[in-house]
């Protein structure tokens, strides 16, 4: 049966779909077919309806947070993300939308606002201080375009959702690292550099 619930760390994960516009050379999905011990390939994504469901049988006070993160990127599932986001922030739920950002390219323009009912969190990978050094570890099918629409996506954010996190991996340069702080600083944003784990 496909996992797009799965436990880890005190937290539920929610896996809505495999596909992504990025194809990064540190994804996960190039080493390993899960994450905790749980198989995340689909069979069949699941509609929003499905996942609600499971959620009403499981006890959601066991989890400090809901993160929307799994095999793919979830605002390929935009409509899902929403609705399943907004039954849980109904419910006073910690909600979070891990997510390459490139949201104008994927769903349209209001992607941020749609969202600010759904969740609390939105944590974007930035990965890089340039388009280019962007596409050479992340391999974006919109090419630099995914870059610009990820940080347009992030400011966006910055006005309508309580908390944005932007990320790097600990393998790019420090000086990349610095550079990418700057972004975040100057954005109003928060700044993790998060550890790379093959
Ligand atoms: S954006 Fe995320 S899911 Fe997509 S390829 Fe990169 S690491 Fe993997």
């Amino acid at each position: 049966m496909d996992n797009y619930l799965y436990e880890y760390d005190g937290k539920l994960y929610i896996n809505l779909t495999n596909e992504c516009s990025n194809d990064c050379a540190f994804c996960v999905r190039n080493t390993s077919d899960g994450v905790g011990g749980y198989f995340l390939w689909l069979k069949k994504p699941p509609t929003a309806d499905e996942i609600i469901k499971k959620l009403e049988e499981t006890d959601l006070g066991k989890y400090r947070e809901f993160v929307f993160c799994g095999f793919g990127e979830p605002l390929c599932a935009f409509s899902e993300l929403v609705k399943v986001g907004e039954f849980l922030r109904a419910q006073g739920k910690r909600v979070r939308l891990n997510t390459n950002g490139q949201a104008r390219l994927i769903v349209g323009d209001n992607a941020a606002e749609r969202l600010k009912n759904a969740v609390d969190t939105v944590s974007i990978s930035l990965n890089a201080p340039d388009a280019k050094k962007y596409n050479a570890v992340c391999r974006c099918a919109f090419g630099d375009d995914g870059y610009y629409a990820m940080l347009e996506f992030a400011k966006q954010c910055v006005k309508c959702v309580d908390r944005v996190i932007l990320s790097v991996v600990d393998t790019i340069p420090q000086e990349d690292i610095e550079a990418c702080r700057k972004i975040a600083e100057n954005m109003g944003a928060e700044f993790r550099v998060r550890k790379y784990e093959a």
